[in-house]
C-alpha cells in the first residue's frame, strides 16, 4: 500500500486539507463555563470546588476508593511509588518500551529501573518475562524480594498500558503477590481503558493518570494517583498537600510532604472534559474501527485492543512489515501534512539508563523498529456523514 493512499484515507476521515495532528485537545462543552467561574470567583489555585469535584468525577468512574488530583502525571507516578513503599536503592521492574516519565519518576526517588520484556498482543509488560527474570535472578525474603545479583531490593513492578492497551492484570498480580513486590499501574494513557471490566490503574495496589494536552481528556496538565483503599487515599492526598495537619492558624507538617496539589482552574477544565469523555471514548473506538478494515487487506496490521480488554484507543498505530516501510511512511506522511510518530525509544538506549538492569528485550525491539502512530484526535462521524450527504 502506498503512503498516498493512507494519506488520502486520512485526509477523508478528518475531512480537510489542512495538517492533522497526531492528537490535540477539544473544547466543545462546559470547559470555558467552568474555567470563567474559578476566575470570577478568583478560587484558581489551591482552594475550591472543582478539585473535589474533578476526583468524585473520576471515582466513580473508574471504581477506585479514592482518586488523588495532582499537577502533572509524572508527579502522580511519583507520589504512587512513594506510597507503594518505594524508597532510594530499589530496584523497579517496568518496560524499556515507555515513555520517558515512568522511569524518570522513579529515578528521582533514588530508585533504578530494571527492564523487561513487553507482550507483542498487550505492547506492556510481560507476566511471563516478569516470572522468568525473577525466578532467575531473586528471592524473597524477610526483607522483602532481594536481586541477588546486586542485592538490592525489588520493591515494585511498573507496568504501563500502552497507548491505552491494557497489560495481562490478573497475572501479574499474582506474580507481584508470589514474589511480594507491589503492582503500581502507570495509567497514563488508558482512562477510559478496562481490564476485564474493571478500570486500568484500579487494579495494582496504586494507579497513576495524567491529563497532559496529549491525552484522551486534559486539564492543562495533571494527574491523578487512584488510591485502592480510603485509607491510601487520606495519606495519598496528606502527602500532596505539603503533609500539612489541619489547623485554624498554625503550622504544623508531620512528614516530608510534595506540592504536587492540581490547582482549581486546571480541575475546572478537567470536571468539563469527564462530561465528554464517554462521546470521546466512543468516537475513538469508532475511529479504530475505520483504521482497523483499512488496513485489515494490506501489509501493515493494526494494533487491536486485546480480547480480555477494552481499550480506550488513544493513540492508533500500526506494525509495518518491515523498517524500510516504516522509514518511508514516517517520511512521505509527515511530508504531506498529516502527523505519524514512531514509538519512544527504549529507554536502555538513552544516556541515563543505558546502564540498567535489562532481560532480553525481543519483543520491545520489534516494537520500535516497526511501530507508527496514526492521527488519533476524536471527531464526530455523524457531523462528518451528514456533510457527505448534502
Ligand atoms: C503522559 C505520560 C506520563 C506522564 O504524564 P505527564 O502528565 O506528562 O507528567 C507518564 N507515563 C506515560 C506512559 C505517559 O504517556
Amino acid at each position: 500500500m502506498k503512503s498516498a493512499s493512507i494519506v488520502e484515507f486520512i485526509r477523508g476521515t478528518y475531512q480537510t486539507n489542512e495538517f492533522i495532528p497526531l492528537h490535540v485537545p477539544r473544547f466543545d462543552g462546559n470547559e470555558k463555563n467552568y474555567v470563567m467561574e474559578t476566575l470570577e470567583s478568583t478560587f484558581v489555585s489551591s482552594v475550591g470546588k472543582f478539585v473535589d469535584n474533578f476526583e468524585h468525577k473520576i471515582e466513580s468512574f473508574t471504581g477506585t476508593a479514592k482518586a488523588v488530583a495532582t499537577v502533572n502525571g509524572t508527579a502522580a507516578l511519583h507520589t504512587a511509588l512513594y506510597m507503594a513503599g518505594v524508597r532510594q536503592g530499589d530496584l523497579v521492574i517496568t518496560q524499556a518500551l515507555t515513555f520517558v516519565a515512568t522511569c524518570n519518576a522513579l529515578h528521582h526517588m533514588g530508585a533504578e529501573p530494571v527492564f523487561v520484556d513487553v507482550s507483542p498482543v498487550s505492547l506492556g509488560l510481560c507476566p511471563k518475562a516478569v516470572d522468568a527474570f525473577l525466578c532467575e535472578q531473586a528471592e524473597v525474603t524477610e526483607t522483602g524480594c532481594i536481586h541477588k545479583p546486586t542485592g538490592k531490593r525489588i520493591q515494585a513492578v511498573v507496568p504501563m498500558h500502552t497507548f491505552g492497551h491494557p497489560v495481562e492484570l490478573d497475572e501479574l498480580l499474582a506474580i507481584c503477590q508470589k514474589w511480594n513486590i507491589a503492582l503500581v499501574e502507570d495509567a497514563a494513557e488508558s482512562l477510559g481503558s478496562f481490564y476485564k471490566g474493571k478500570h486500568t490503574g484500579t487494579i495494582g495496589d496504586f494507579g497513576a493518570l495524567s491529563f497532559n494536552g496529549n491525552k484522551i481528556i486534559t486539564t492543562g496538565g495533571g494527574g491523578i494517583v487512584l488510591c485502592q483503599s480510603s485509607d491510601d487515599g487520606v495519606h495519598t492526598k496528606h502527602l500532596t498537600t505539603t503533609a500539612k495537619v489541619p489547623h485554624a492558624y498554625e503550622f504544623f507538617h508531620d512528614e516530608p510532604g510534595f506540592n504536587y496539589r492540581m490547582p482549581n482552574i486546571n480541575a475546572a477544565l478537567g470536571c468539563a472534559q469527564m462530561e465528554v469523555l464517554d462521546s470521546y471514548l466512543q468516537q475513538k473506538r469508532q475511529l479504530a474501527g475505520r483504521y482497523r478494515d483499512f488496513f485489515s487487506d494490506s501489509e501493515y496490521k493494526f494494533v487491536s485492543e486485546p480480547s480480555y480488554a477494552q481499550s480506550n484507543y488513544w493513540l492508533n498505530a500500526i506494525i509495518c512489515p518491515d523498517q524500510e516501510a516504516r522509514e518511508r511512511l514516517l517520511k512521505e506522511t509527515n511530508a504531506a501534512g498529516v502527523m505519524t510518530r514512531p514509538i519512544w525509544k527504549l529507554m536502555h538506549r538513552l544516556p541515563m539508563f543505558e546502564n540498567a538492569i535489562r532481560a532480553d528485550l525481543n519483543n520491545s525491539e520489534f516494537i520500535e523498529a516497526h511501530l507508527v502512530n496514526l492521527p488519533s484526535t476524536p471527531i464526530k462521524f455523524d457531523v462528518i456523514e451528514e456533510r457527505n450527504e448534502s
